[in-house]
């Protein structure tokens, strides 16, 4: 049997990105001290900040590849990469805008209505309009093709809307809500009979229950709709083809450096509580852990030039996120044992276990978001021909 080559071939970023690294690192020096916000050094896309989402739109570091017809800037993906790598390296509020930025306006954009993109999407790209995504239900979160909330055609025109979604992240911030659901056929293909709609979560039927995760932080929601009414509107390109369009969107989430430097601060305030002149035992697993993570940084880059040049890299996508979960799981427990022996500072140790404390909280997440790492897997064994 032939495996097919996997390839990360080294790619760099163009020389024109390390000006914009810059300018957005002099943004966030200004910015983050000054929001009214004590948003923390475990900041990241799961913390909110109006005046920050806002102040992105203004610097046009949102929607960032995106027509100018639609509010976006025609910018590359790789110029959207070094920002978000600046974003999250610098542990800045962006979870408001995150997944309208980065999932929700490409898909109106490719599938959505004239009028969606035109009254959604420039509101995306300025920072002022929020999205959350309602895939998962009770019974049907990696089997996503079982999804079973049914938005029923209704005669006249609309849907009427019945049935539960669950770990919506952000829902309660949110002004809507991109949903996958049933709108025909119930046997056979399951693939088939799935649509998108983009549900204003003002709409009366509506119901929001918080999710309070291990650390004791309000992100996921329990969406429930009952005899909810939609327009006809809602509907976010063909009826039916659902399946197709959520697929592809998905290709938005995987790879990107959120898969390796969500939990970036417990790095760097280890280097901070390790001092100037940490002992070479200290200096050798520091510099394990950043080799691992240049590494993961390099696949990743690679990654994105594939997709910068049109290509799917599937597999080499799901192997940077399955790698980065790894390291990113394995990261607080060798800092905080690192930081326990070798920190300088009692006060800087007590803050940092702080943090580490929640970071080992966050850190199985990791594993489920964005693909669970069984179901990566089985789709690295299935391109690689051994399924
Ligand atoms: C931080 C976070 C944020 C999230 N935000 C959202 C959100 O905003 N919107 C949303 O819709 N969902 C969201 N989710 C939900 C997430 O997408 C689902 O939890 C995920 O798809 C897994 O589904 P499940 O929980 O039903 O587990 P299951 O699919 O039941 O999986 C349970 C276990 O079985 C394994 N498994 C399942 N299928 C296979 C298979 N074919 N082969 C081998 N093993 C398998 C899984 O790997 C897992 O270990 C979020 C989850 C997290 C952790």
């Amino acid at each position: 049997m032939t495996i097919p080559k996997l390839e990360f071939p080294p790619f760099r970023l163009p020389p024109e990105t390390e000006a914009l690294r810059e300018e957005v690192r002099a943004f966030l020096k200004e910015t983050l001290p000054a929001l009214p916000q004590n948003t923390g050094p475990a900041a990241s896309w799961t913390t909110h900040s109006p005046e920050f989402s806002r102040a992105m739109g203004a610097r046009g570091w949102l929607g960032m590849t995106w027509p100018k017809k639609y509010g976006g800037h025609e910018r590359s993906f790789l110029e959207r990469y070094v920002v978000t790598e600046e974003i999250l390296g610098h542990s800045a509020p962006a979870g408001l805008h995150w997944l309208a930025d980065r999932q929700s306006g490409p898909l109106l954009l490719r599938f959505g209505s004239e009028e969606q993109r035109q009254s959604v999407v420039p509101r995306i790209a300025r920072g002022e309009c929020y999205t959350c995504i309602g895939m998962s239900e009770p019974d049907s979160g990696s089997d996503l093709a079982s999804v079973r909330t049914r938005a029923e055609p209704v005669p006249g025109g609309g849907f009427r809307i019945n049935g539960t979604k669950v770990w919506t992240s952000g829902a309660h911030r949110s002004h809507y809500c991109v949903a996958l659901m049933r709108t025909s056929g119930q046997h056979g293909d399951r693939h088939k009979g799935l649509s998108q709609l983009l549900i204003d979560l003002k709409t009366p039927g509506i119901g929001l229950r918080p999710i309070i995760n291990l650390a004791g932080r309000h992100d996921w929601n329990e969406v429930t709709f009952t005899d909810c009414y939609v327009p006809e509107s809602a509907l976010i390109g063909n009826e039916g083809d659902g399946w197709l369009q959520v697929t592809s969107e998905l290709a938005y989430e995987r790879s990107g450096p959120e898969r390796f430097l969500q939990n970036f601060y417990v790095l760097r305030e280890l280097v901070r509580v390790l001092g100037r002149q940490p002992s070479g035992f200290a200096s050798a697993i520091v510099g394990r852990l950043v080799a691992r993570l240049w590494t993961l940084r390099q696949m990743s880059v690679s990654v994105a030039g594939f997709l910068e040049a049109g290509k799917s890299p599937t597999i080499e996508g799901a192997l940077v996120k399955d790698l980065g979960t790894i390291y990113q799981q394995e990261l607080p427990e060798i800092a905080r044992r690192l930081a326990e022996s070798d920190a300088t500072s009692d006060e800087d140790m007590a803050d940092f276990l702080d943090l580490a404390q929640h970071c080992t909280m966050m850190a199985p997440t990791y594993t489920i978001q964005g693909g669970t790492t069984q179901v990566l897997r089985g789709i690295v064994a299935r391109g690689l021909g051994l399924r």
